[in-house]
């Protein structure tokens, strides 16, 4: 049996005429930057995540680039962020010309972990990214608390996250100064290319995004401030408004998968005998909705690093691979010990949760439409490479 990572087909292939139908009225219409399509798009997106503004833009890491640039965070500046991530988080941070600070994460949910923020504050601290990594919120309560205290800008990755809850409905990107997210096609609500947006309730901050968007012009040929080319395409503004109807219906699968892979591993035994390690729910009792599984990561404990033989992450990969099953790992690197930042002065051992995290994460199929038989067949396999 053969069980893609993600089968993007699946999810176009029921809606194929709706999104040429859209992609054909945006080329009837002649206007394929920004226009109308990009502005309903930002209306349902704000509506969507419970916020006032939302600004279409290139991409995800453009969202966060031009948030930085928006709240005036630059040189000299630094902004404490997750070690373990995709590396847009830290890279926007490092191009505005500010330093990344990383902190540490929570072992049990991957998200930065909020009791060890306080200690890396500086006088020189600006903000804080949480990320909110797989599609479940970081623990924003006391990260807003942090941020209040020390006057520090927040600003939510939010690019794997769109339509997850943390607590008494607040939706990712609605709880910090600014939120990001990514319409990269693998994300949960994806395009047919890049693209991206920023949600605010900050009037100001949506205002100076607009205008930085389109190289700092508020008025064309008249440039106040140095922005860039972070605009949004009409086409791809088009198939988010089609796909943005079915986004409910789709985590709603993700979520029903999680719970069939829940059941699965229970009766496996592999929990019990400490093979692998769940995805925790940390907010279920207060919202059942909050995780909306843009990834299902399990964490496949090595307990013996150094013997290559061993019964590891890497070797369980392989094996699934042998077997027909996509698997990702996300990531194997964490952000402290990139080549590119080894001038940051990181070492390893720095961020232990983060390091054994890239060690031992192992992303499985979640997307909606796979079968349960895909999804027996995914567990049966992983007993089999245990001799279960
Ligand atoms: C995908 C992603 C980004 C970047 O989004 P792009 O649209 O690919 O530029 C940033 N942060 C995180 C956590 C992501 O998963």
């Amino acid at each position: 049996m053969k069980v893609p990572l993600l089968d993007l087909s699946a999810h176009h292939m029921p809606i194929q005429q709706e999104i040429l139908k859209a992609v054909e009225a945006v080329f009837k219409s002649q206007v394929f930057i920004l226009g109308t399509e990009v502005e309903k798009l930002e209306k349902n997106i704000a509506a969507y995540c419970r916020t006032t503004h939302a600004i279409g833009v290139s991409s995800g890491t453009d969202a966060l680039l031009v948030s930085l640039m928006a709240l005036e965070i630059g040189p000299g500046d630094e902004v404490i962020t997750s070690p373990y991530s995709f590396f847009a988080t830290a890279g926007a941070i490092t191009r505005v010309g500010a330093t990344p600070v990383f902190v540490d994460i929570d072992p049990a949910t991957y998200n930065i972990n909020p009791g060890l923020i306080e200690q890396a504050t500086t006088p020189r601290t600006k903000a804080i990214i949480p990320v909110h990594l797989y599609g479940q919120c970081a623990d924003m309560g006391p990260i807003l608390e942090i941020a209040r205290k020390h006057s520090l800008a927040v600003i939510e990755d939010a690019a794997q996250a769109i339509g997850a809850e943390y607590s008494d409905g607040e939706r990712a990107g609605s709880m910090g100064a600014v939120g990001c997210f990514s319409f990269f096609p693998t994300k949960n609500l994806g395009a047919l290319g890049d693209g991206g947006m920023v949600v605010t309730h900050d009037p100001d901050i949506a205002e100076r995004v607009r205008v930085l968007r389109v190289h700092g012009s508020e008025s064309k040929y008249y440039h106040k401030r140095v922005g860039g080319n972070f605009r949004l395409d009409a086409i791809q503004a088009a198939v988010l408004n089609v796909k943005l109807a079915y986004l409910d219906q789709w985590t709603r699968q993700r979520q029903e998968n999680a719970q069939e892979y829940l059941l699965l591993f229970k009766e496996s035994g592999l929990i019990e005998n400490q093979r692998v390690i769940l995805p925790k729910m940390v907010y279920e009792f207060v919202v059942p909705y909050y995780h909306i599984y843009n990834q299902f990561v399990i964490r496949v404990l090595d307990q013996d690093a150094l013997n290559r033989d061993a019964l590891n992450r890497d070797s369980l990969r392989a094996y699934l691979q042998q077997a027909g099953i996509g698997t990702e790992v996300y990531y194997p690197v964490p952000l402290h010990l990139q080549e590119c930042f080894h001038t940051l002065g990181y070492k390893e051992g720095d961020f232990p949760c983060a390091e054994s995290a890239a060690r031992e994460t192992l992303a499985l199929p979640i997307f909606p439409g796979l079968s349960r038989a895909q999804q027996w067949y995914v567990v049966k396999t992983i007993q089999s490479f245990y001799g279960s």
